[in-house]
């Protein structure tokens, strides 16, 4: 999970490599040999590398790994609410 510092610094670079990714063609990925994707997609995965020492291996997963979207902490258990807008905990039923 990204912190919103995190998700600030890497939401633009995620965001380019995405775009990125969508306008090349099969042909330019084969023709540069990358397995992933583009230079967008590379300075991503070495940005979320040093700030998670984690391998972004699929970035379109990473839309949702944000704290922020996980609701704040229920006061009785304090498992995350799931959502922003939970009116109750889903592990605790309050
Ligand atoms: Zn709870």
């Amino acid at each position: 999970m990204l912190s919103e510092p995190e998700w600030e610094c890497l939401s633009p670079l995620l965001e380019r490599a995405t775009n990125e990714r969508k306008t090349k063609t099969m042909a330019y990925l084969r023709r540069e040999k990358v397995a992933r994707g583009t230079p967008a997609q590379d300075e991503f995965d070495a940005r979320y590398f040093e700030i998670t020492g984690r391998d972004a291996r699929e970035a379109v997963h990473l839309w949702h790994h944000r704290i922020a979207l996980q609701g704040s902490p229920c006061r009785f258990c304090n498992k995350p609410l799931r959502t922003p807008n939970a009116s109750y905990c889903a592990a605790c039923g309050r």
